[in-house]
């Protein structure tokens, strides 16, 4: 065994001596045999979550009606789900109610896909009662048991699949792809929330282009918002080189794809539920993608773009362009690097220095002075510095 899980046995440990079972299951145990980088430890257990509580001193319900609690053990936290089953689900979703139960086999059953269902115990033995070993092996991606039932019990798994067809780069089993390709429309009934978190994963998959084939050739795009009937201009996306784009940029490529007008470009983003911050940071990455096609960056532009979206949408201009040198970048990265300031809060002076020079009140004049300031100080004709910018304004009357 190694880290993450060596650091994680004794969590298993205060579990059993307590008198439950408890073992590392899911994406962790997988990418593991898969010699992947690991990232959170999830452990089920026995031990219903007040049980759960009653063994460690620090913990956080974050999803108690699910079986899980968080645990903060040694600087860590871990996620330990009750062994559940799902036995009564309501219209194709999971299901709101869970019932607890005590058996493991029974809980690596209720999962969705035959390398996500083996368990891991302290001593680093397996427990695979549905050879996701094998799975893993010939790289398949296999429901627990039959596909039509599994995919009609909730029909994310239909987008997991793909998800991890870009993230592992896995073949979709026979009878799994046909069930899918029978059952995709009952992704109708998922909540957008669900399908945006298995997206913005299939996006950024080492393998992203097979995955977008796919949902294309499945036809699950008609089940995602804005993407209904919009094949050409998916496919347009697939005519780049994608693998170095990271998650705002593939979002923005896809906005490019899409041709969406700029005014609506919110809107798209909005039907996925992305978090305004992010839907801002995709807007601007794009806004400065098309100014990039019409001139290339100014010192004022890169200041306003400020480092991270000048960068993307440079780096989306090259990928667009076709031009692999990106040596653009660093050049930019340069320039930018040698700005007097980077923000306009940095600027040594503020509307109220303005007000009391001139002995003015407040009026549009200050924002307009405070900008041919920040003009003057990123061209390099004036220092940030209070006094010199004084200077300046009185020199040329520029108030
Ligand atoms: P990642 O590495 O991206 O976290 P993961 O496999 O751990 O991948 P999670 O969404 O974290 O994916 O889910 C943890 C585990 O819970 C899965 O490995 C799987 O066993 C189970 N699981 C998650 N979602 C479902 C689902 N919709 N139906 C059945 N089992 C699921
Ligand atoms: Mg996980």
């Amino acid at each position: 065994m190694k880290e993450p899980f060596l650091a994680a046995v004794p969590v298993l440990k205060k579990l059993e001596s307590a008198g439950f079972e408890a073992y590392f299951v899911g994406g962790s145990v997988r990418d593991f045999l898969l010699n992947k980088e690991i990232n959170d430890v999830d452990i089920a257990t026995s031990a219903t979550p007040e049980e759960v509580k009653r063994v460690f001193s620090k913990t956080v319900d974050i999803g108690i009606e699910h079986g899980t609690v968080l645990v903060l053990y040694q600087n860590q936290s871990y996620e330990i789900t009750t062994f559940r089953s799902e036995a009564e689900y309501e219209d194709y979703r999971r299901p709101k109610e869970v019932s607890f139960i005590r058996n493991l086999e029974e809980d690596l059953q209720r999962r969705d896909f035959t390398m996500n269902a083996i368990a891991m115990d302290k001593e680093g033995n397996l427990i695979d009662p549905f050879q996701g070993q094998i799975s893993i092996k010939n790289q398949v991606i296999q429901t627990v048991g039959k596909a039509a039932d599994r995919f009609q019990e909730d029909a994310l798994r239909m987008m997991r699949a793909l998800r991890f067809v870009s993230q592992l780069s896995f073949d979709i089993e026979e009878e799994t792809r046909k069930a899918l390709i029978d059952l995709v429309h009952l992704l109708d009934n998922i909540a957008v929330e669900r399908k945006y978190a298995e997206f913005d994963k299939l996006l950024c998959g080492d393998n992203r282009k097979p995955a977008i084939q796919l949902l294309l050739q499945t036809n699950l795009h008609s089940y995602l918002p804005g993407l209904s009937k919009q094949e050409d201009k998916i496919n347009l996306m697939l005519e780049y080189k994608l693998d170095k784009l990271n998650k705002r940029e593939m979002w923005a490529l896809l906005v490019y794809c899409l041709k969406i007008e700029k005014t609506a470009i919110e809107q798209f983003l909005r039907g996925w539920r992305i978090p305004l911050k992010e839907i801002r940071e995709i807007q601007l990455i794009v806004h400065y993608l098309y100014q990039r096609f019409e001139k290339s960056w100014s010192l004022y532009d890169l200041y306003t773009a400020g480092k991270e979206v000048f960068v993307s949408s440079e780096i989306l201009y090259l990928v667009i362009k076709g031009i692999e040198n990106q040596n653009t970048i660093q050049q930019y990265l340069q320039l930018y690097n040698g700005l007097p300031i980077k923000e306009r809060s940095e600027m040594d002076i503020t509307g109220n220095d303005l007000m009391d020079w001139f002995n003015k009140t407040g009026g549009p004049w200050v924002k307009e002075t405070l900008l041919k300031i920040e003009h003057a100080i990123l061209a390099g004709e004036i220092a940030n510095n209070k006094i010199v910018i004084k200077e300046w304004l009185m020199a040329c009357n520029h108030n």
